[in-house]
């Protein structure tokens, strides 16, 4: 869709700090994070929210999360991850995306973006 900037970052018109990404979907860090590693799945094909998104992509975004998770705990090991989807006027960008975002015991502050980044290249 035009003028969609989920649009143009899942499609690499426009760069992320992307931490996974496939046909599909791209997985990238939202830019002001709630947390260290805070980031969103996105489809690269445009749905408005969850109620638009097929039975295919679900399951997809599903496996995607799981790996995720599995990619957290090995290099920023928090104690918990939340997942969430905003809707209606929660929901800023008017382009379906899944929130993951690490919790962690001790509050600790923001780290920089670009080592969070590095950890999870790692
Ligand atoms: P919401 O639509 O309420 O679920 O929130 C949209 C989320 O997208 C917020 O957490 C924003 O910080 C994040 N966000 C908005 N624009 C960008 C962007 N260009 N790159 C990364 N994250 C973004
Ligand atoms: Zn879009």
């Amino acid at each position: 869709m035009e003028n969609c900037i989920f649009c143009k970052i899942a499609n690499g018109e426009i760069p992320s700090k992307t931490v996974y990404e496939d046909e599909i979907v791209r997985v990238f860090l939202d830019i002001n994070p709630h947390a260290n590693g805070h980031m969103l799945v996105v489809p690269k094909k445009h749905f408005t929210d969850f109620t638009e998104l097929d039975d295919e992509t679900l399951l997809h975004i599903n496996n995607v999360v799981k790996k995720m998770k599995d990619h957290l705990n090995e290099t920023l090991k928090p104690e918990g991850i939340m997942f969430g989807v905003n809707y209606g006027i929660c929901q800023e960008v008017k382009h379906y995306h899944l929130h993951i975002i690490p919790q962690y015991a001790d509050n600790r502050p923001l780290d920089d973006v670009d080592k969070v980044y590095e950890e999870l290249s790692k």
